[in-house]
């Protein structure tokens, strides 16, 4: 039998545990304090505890449950881009991103979490997109990847996460009910729901289903085309649920949470950056009264598609007009895309093929593979 991973339990359901090995129930505490802050790297290391305990708790609960495979830092130090493997053998990625504040504070520190292995919906410009399904992730294993980021920055004299954010590998809302246990287990280490942003690429029955749980979390809507033609070539879920479905879902959620969506839209250049896709953007930016918010494509291994200049994607932006904000990805620098550091550590020849089997099929005419599309004429390059 597989023992509870210490992440799957609530600060009660470790106090109960505890007592039930014959300890005292704050001694769940000072485990809970290891486990989010400490320096211990499993049960032996954490010296205040009784050596009966420690020698105990491993017959108990697993320390956790993922195993680190591989880091890799850049922006200064600022993003720490987290490799792991999961007990099932698969591979997923965290990315730590700081931010900034005044006089070399920090303003906050944002955990980016995987909720699958591989992802099934196939978005075309998505490194992780072409890894299929792999699995879902189970709640510990989005928990522990926040763990692991927090007891990092304590090592670094830095602050605590503050903010969670499920744009990792993976569709959340295909994993719905780990995705929200875990949302509800990282409450309880602390991270205010305000401050978890749930993406979703377009799940609009999950979209409804969540609006209903009474977590006030925000919901981030992965758009990347303005009309149903051009997203049903990029983001295949577009054929189950079109756009105006979507902004139903939106709509509604906004009104039972309070919660405004934002938009999400990455720039490819010759693809979905021309002026018209700005303006039905801008459109459906005020029908949800959300934010947009503009991503210029990382590039992929074996991929040619890429981001417009600067220019344009200003351009771009002020067409979409104020609800619009350029954010350049602060992972590309660590090979912080979806699905790329994976890819960096692990380049197998097999990713490669896809990467030219998806080139062949975008330079299919429309109409023909089901997912090729011609740019709009109207594209720039
Ligand atoms: S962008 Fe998100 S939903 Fe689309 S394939 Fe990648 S991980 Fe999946």
């Amino acid at each position: 039998m597989t023992l509870p991973a210490a992440a799957s339990l609530t600060r009660d359901q470790t106090g109960r545990l505890l007592v039930a090995m014959g300890h005292p129930s704050y001694r769940g505490d000072q485990l809970r304090r290891h486990l989010w802050r400490g320096r211990a790297d499993g049960f032996d290391a954490m010296r205040d505890l009784p050596a009966r305990l420690r020698a105990e708790l491993p017959a108990a609960l697993r320390w956790s449950s993922l195993e680190l495979l591989g880091s890799q830092a850049a922006d200064r130090g600022l993003t720490d881009k987290l490799l792991f493997g999961t007990s099932a053998g698969h591979e997923v990625e965290a990315v730590m991103i700081a931010h900034p504040g005044a006089e070399g504070t920090r303003a906050r520190q944002t955990v980016c979490v995987s909720s699958q292995a591989g992802c099934a919906i196939g978005c075309v410009f998505c490194a992780t997109g072409r890894l299929g399904l792999r699995a879902n992730l189970e709640a510990e294993e989005i928990v522990d990847q926040v763990l692991e980021a927090s007891r990092r920055w304590a090592r670094q004299g830095q602050g605590s996460p503050t903010n969670v954010v499920y744009m990792g590998m993976g569709e959340p809302l295909q994993n719905y009910s780990a995705v929200v246990d875990s949302v509800r287990l990282l409450h309880e280490w602390g991270i205010p729901l305000r401050q978890v942003v749930i993406s979703t690429s377009g799940m609009a029955p999950e979209i409804r289903r969540l609006a209903g749980e009474g977590l006030p979390v925000r919901l981030a809507i992965s758009l990347h085309a303005a009309d149903d033609e051009l997203r049903e070539r990029l983001v295949p879920l577009n054929r189950r649920y079109p756009i105006s479905t979507l902004i139903e879902a939106a709509q509604e959620f906004t009104a039972k949470t309070g919660r405004r969506v934002s938009l999400e839209y990455v720039l490819i250049r010759g693809v979905n950056d021309d002026l018209g896709s700005a303006e039905r953007l801008r459109g459906l930016a005020a029908r949800v009264h959300g934010h947009v918010n503009l991503i210029p494509m990382n590039p992929i291994p074996g991929s040619d598609l890429r981001a417009p200049g600067p220019g344009a994607c200003r351009e771009f932006a002020g067409r979409v007009g104020p609800r619009a904000t350029i954010r350049f990805s602060r992972g590309d620098r660590a090979s912080a895309a979806c699905g790329q550091l994976r890819a960096a550590l692990g380049a197998n020849s097999k990713s490669e093929r896809r990467a030219a089997a998806l080139e062949l099929a975008l330079a299919a005419p429309a109409g023909g593979a089901a997912a090729g599309f011609n740019p709009s004429p109207s594209a720039r390059s």
